[in-house]
C-alpha cells in the first residue's frame, strides 16, 4: 500500500514528536489539534527541535528545517483529514474523548485509511470498536521523544489485519523505526511494568523513603538505567501517567493499579513534569 499523506491527530507531547519525525521521512503530514493557538505552538516546538538536531546532527539533520516544516499543515479543521491515507491519532488518554474522536474521523476519513493508535493503555480492539473498520485499526505505542527513539511497540487489536500490520512496518522503517510486534491487553507490555513502577517510585516518594532524587539514582546508578523512573514519569507528563494508571484499573478492575494520593495532588496542583515547567524536578516550561 502507497502511503503519502499522514494525519497526526493531537499536536501535545507525543504528536509533536509524530508529526516531526514523518515530515523529517518525507511524508506530507496533516496535523490537528483543537485551536490555533495549541498548533501555533506546535510549529514552534517543531522548530525548536529541528534547530537542535541540526546543530547536534542527529538523524534527519540532513534535510533543511524549512523543508520539514513545509511538508507540515497545521488545521484545526480535521475535514482535511480526507486526504489522509494513514493516521496516528494522538490525543488526550480518556476514552470518552478518543471514542467521540475515532467516530468523527470514521466518517470523515475514506475506506482505505489505516488508524494507528498511539495510547499507553486503552486497548486497541476497543478503540477499534468505536469505527466500522476493526481490521484497519492497530496501535502504535511510540516512545519519547519520537524522532531520537529508534523502536515501537506494535499492537495488533482481535480485528487488526495482517495487511494492517505490513502497512504499519512500511511507514515505520521510512521513520527508521524497528517494531516490536505483540497481542492487545490493557497498557501492552510497556505500559503494564512501566506505569506500575512509576506509581511504586511515587508511593516510595510519599512515605518518604527516599528522595525523588535518590530514587532515580538507584535505578541509574545501581540498574545502569539512563532514567530513574521518577525523571521518566515527568518526561511522560504526570497527567498522562494518572490517566493511563486510571484505564489500567478499570480494565483489570486490579488494586495494584491504584493510583498513589502524592499523584493525583500534583496533577491537581498543575504539576505535569516537563511540559508544565515542573513535576517532581523544575523545568523550563515548553515555549517560555
Ligand atoms: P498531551 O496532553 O501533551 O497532548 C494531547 C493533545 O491532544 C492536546 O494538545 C489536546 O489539545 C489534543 N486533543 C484533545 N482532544 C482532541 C481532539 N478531539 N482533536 C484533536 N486534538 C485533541 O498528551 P501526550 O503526552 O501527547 O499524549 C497523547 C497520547 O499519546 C495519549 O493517549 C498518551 O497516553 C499517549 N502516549 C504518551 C506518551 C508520553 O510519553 N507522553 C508516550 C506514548 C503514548
Amino acid at each position: 500500500m502507497e502511503i503519502n499523506t499522514v494525519g497526526v491527530v493531537g499536536a501535545g507531547v507525543m504528536g509533536v514528536g509524530v508529526a516531526q519525525n514523518l515530515a523529517q521521512a518525507e511524508f506530507r503530514v496533516l496535523l490537528i489539534d483543537l485551536t490555533e493557538e495549541i498548533l501555533a505552538r506546535a510549529r514552534q516546538q517543531i522548530k525548536e527541535n529541528l534547530r537542535l538536531h541540526t546543530l547536534l546532527k542527529k538523524s534527519g539533520a540532513q534535510s533543511r528545517p524549512g523543508a520539514v516544516i513545509d511538508r507540515i499543515t497545521f488545521s484545526a479543521d480535521c475535514r482535511i483529514l480526507e486526504e489522509a491515507d494513514f493516521l496516528i491519532e494522538n490525543v488526550v488518554e480518556r476514552w470518552d474523548v478518543k471514542r467521540d474522536l475515532y467516530q468523527r474521523i470514521d466518517s470523515v476519513c475514506p475506506g482505505r485509511t489505516i488508524f494507528a493508535a498511539n495510547t499507553s493503555a486503552i486497548p486497541i480492539t476497543r478503540i477499534a470498536s468505536a469505527t466500522k473498520r476493526p481490521a484497519k485499526v492497530l496501535g502504535i505505542h511510540f516512545m519519547n521523544p519520537v524522532p531520537l527513539k529508534r523502536s515501537v511497540e506494535v499492537i495488533r487489536g482481535y480485528h487488526t489485519s495482517e495487511e494492517t500490520i505490513e502497512a504499519a512496518r512500511g511507514l515505520l522503517a521510512r521513520m527508521e523505526k524497528e517494531c516490536i510486534l505483540v497481542n492487545d491487553s490493557p497498557g501492552f507490555v510497556s505500559n503494564r511494568v512501566l506505569m506500575l513502577t512509576i506509581n511504586e517510585a511515587i508511593f516510595l516518594v510519599s512515605e518518604r523513603v527516599a528522595t525523588p532524587a535518590e530514587v532515580d539514582r538507584i535505578f541509574k546508578e545501581c540498574f545502569g538505567h539512563k532514567m530513574g523512573p521518577l525523571e521518566t514519569a515527568d518526561l511522560i507528563g504526570l497527567d498522562t501517567i494518572l490517566l493511563s494508571l486510571e484505564v489500567l484499573y478499570e480494565s483489570f478492575s486490579d488494586s495494584k493499579y491504584r493510583p498513589c494520593p502524592l499523584l493525583k495532588q500534583m496533577v491537581d496542583a498543575g504539576l505535569y513534569g516537563r511540559k508544565s515547567g515542573a513535576g517532581f524536578y523544575p523545568y523550563r516550561a515548553v515555549g517560555s
